[in-house]
């Protein structure tokens, strides 16, 4: 792992794997640009068109006097992580309440589960004022699981998160459990044996259409988005202002974002090993003719020994409605995908991760996926970056030792419940307004010096992908 987290982390490739989202890209959005050459003077540029970036913008042009913003984005906007991952609006808080109530003690341990549970909820909620089509689902998910360790683990959570906050059972720890029958009969998992299911609430949604929908509101109110122009460089200045190096020339800023996720050890030497890349996969399944013909009420995870699937079915009457998502796999690479790790190369995709994800949905279902559609299983693939921390944190906050340089980055596999919250957390921090987050705001999230100073201890803290860790 060592080897892997220095690999030097590079500018988002170009030619990336075309995701499912993303096709077509956005007509109006995907290769805007506010004018030929980047301005000369700006009050702060965020470097980024994620999600993280986009509200960060959204949230600035929220406060009085934000003055000028840029947005720089290296390839077309949102064709990153965001624009390339499962949709799946899903906190599982019960998997990492345990290690975290044990590492950072319990009251961290709630205000995470919080945030998480909160997130989702105003993600869904934004999207709904917004009238922003994204094909947003709201509703449940299942974990199958097929390990009885797993299984005992994840029962004694949701018992510790019960306890822990009796006042949220029919929210944050609203949890039913189900047996091995009912999760054949309800959930329709007649493949391989599982231990049983736990369900809870949740929902999907087009990250890509979701984040393609603010970035129109945000252009729209101020916002100037240089698509297709790398920030190839941030240098502080004499006077303390800051200046980013692009492919349309130089800007000075009062201040800069990275709102740059697995990609920010390229601008900010600091986290170089501290973000990790780490590469994800999807395959879009169309689906086995013994699917509901109304579709899977739920969305899914698979949870086993070492690793796990997140699944996502279309919603009705959305583009291929019924199609299922199914990303994961991780482990049943070589070197139990080790070499996923600090690599930015999202132009191609793992043979060994694409054969493995594309058995999965017979594997899963049994005689409920039935035949294969028509024109056969698989309708696309595609891989994603993300950033990994060694505490499994996402990094928020002013980057220590350089004013005026903040950062919200590294949201593991799980930052559509993280990063809303998060971009409105760092604009306060932004405003000078830290002390009204000590309320909700995990201290664990914040970006320090101590936090810097902590290595990978051997493979990758990954307590949402429930990987063991392995020397
Ligand atoms: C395959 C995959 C599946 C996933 N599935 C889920 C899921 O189902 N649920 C979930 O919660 N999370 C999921 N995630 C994680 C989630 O997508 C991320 O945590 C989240 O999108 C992070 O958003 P972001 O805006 O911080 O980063 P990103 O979306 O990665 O945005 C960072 C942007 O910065 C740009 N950039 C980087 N460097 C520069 C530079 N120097 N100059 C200009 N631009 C630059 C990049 O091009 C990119 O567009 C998945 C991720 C992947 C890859």
């Amino acid at each position: 792992m060592d080897a892997r987290s220095a690999i030097p982390v590079t500018l988002p490739r170009a030619n990336p794997t075309i995701s499912y989202w993303q096709e077509p890209p956005d007509p109006e959005i995907a290769d805007y640009l506010s004018s030929k050459q980047v301005p000369e003077i700006a009050d702060t540029v965020i470097i980024g068109s994620g999600i993280t970036g986009t509200f960060v913008a959204w949230n600035l042009l929220q406060t009085p006097d934000h003055g000028k913003i840029v947005m720089l984005e290296a390839r077309q906007a949102c064709s990153g992580a965001t624009g390339r991952n499962g949709g799946h609006t899903k906190g599982a808080s019960y998997r990492s309440f345990h290690d975290n109530a044990h590492s950072i003690g319990t009251e961290e341990a709630i205000k995470i589960a919080r945030l998480e549970y909160d997130n989702i909820k105003a993600v869904h909620a934004f999207a709904r004022e917004h009238n922003i089509d994204c094909d947003l689902f709201s509703g449940d998910t299942v974990d199958i699981i097929y390990d009885q360790a797993q299984w005992d683990t994840g029962v004694k959570s949701i018992e510790a998160m019960r306890k822990a906050m009796p006042e949220l059972l029919d929210t944050v720890a609203g949890y039913k459990i189900w047996s091995k029958e009912e999760a054949k009969e309800k959930f329709y998992a007649k493949g391989e044996e599982c231990v049983g299911a736990i369900s809870y609430e949740a929902g999907s949604l087009s990250a890509y259409k979701f984040v393609i929908g603010v970035l129109k509101m945000v252009v729209k109110s101020g916002l100037e988005l240089f698509t297709n122009t790398p920030a190839t460089k941030v240098e502080k200045r004499e006077d303390g202002t800051w200046s980013v190096q692009t492919s349309r020339g130089v800007v000075i800023a009062k201040r800069v974002v990275l709102a740059t996720n697995g990609y920010t050890g390229f601008l900010c030497e600091k986290f170089q090993g501290k973000i990790v890349p780490l590469r994800g996969q999807i395959t879009a399944h169309r689906p086995g003719t013994n699917q509901p013909v109304s579709g899977l009420p739920t969305t899914y995870s698979f949870i086993y020994k070492n690793g796990y699937e997140y699944m996502i079915p279309r919603p009705q009457g959305t583009k291929y409605a019924g199609d299922i998502i199914m990303g994961g796999g991780l482990v049943m690479a070589k070197d139990e995908g080790l070499n996923e790790f600090g690599t930015t190369d999202d132009t191609t995709i793992n043979e060994e991760i694409s054969s493995y994800l594309t058995a999965t949905t017979p594997r899963y279902f049994g005689s409920n996926w039935g035949d294969d559609h028509e024109d056969s299983r698989i309708r696309k693939q595609w891989t994603g970056i993300m950033g990994y921390s060694p505490d499994g944190f996402p990094f928020i906050g002013e980057v220590p030792g350089e004013k005026n340089l903040w950062m919200a980055a590294s949201f593991q596999g799980h930052g559509m419940v993280l990063c809303f919250l998060c971009a409105r957390a760092l604009v306060a921090m932004m405003g000078g307004e830290e002390e009204k987050l000590a309320s909700w705001f995990p201290e664990a999230f914040k970006v320090s010096e101590e936090r810097l100073k902590k290595k990978f201890a051997g493979r990758l803290h990954t307590k949402h992908l429930d990987i063991e860790t392995k020397p």
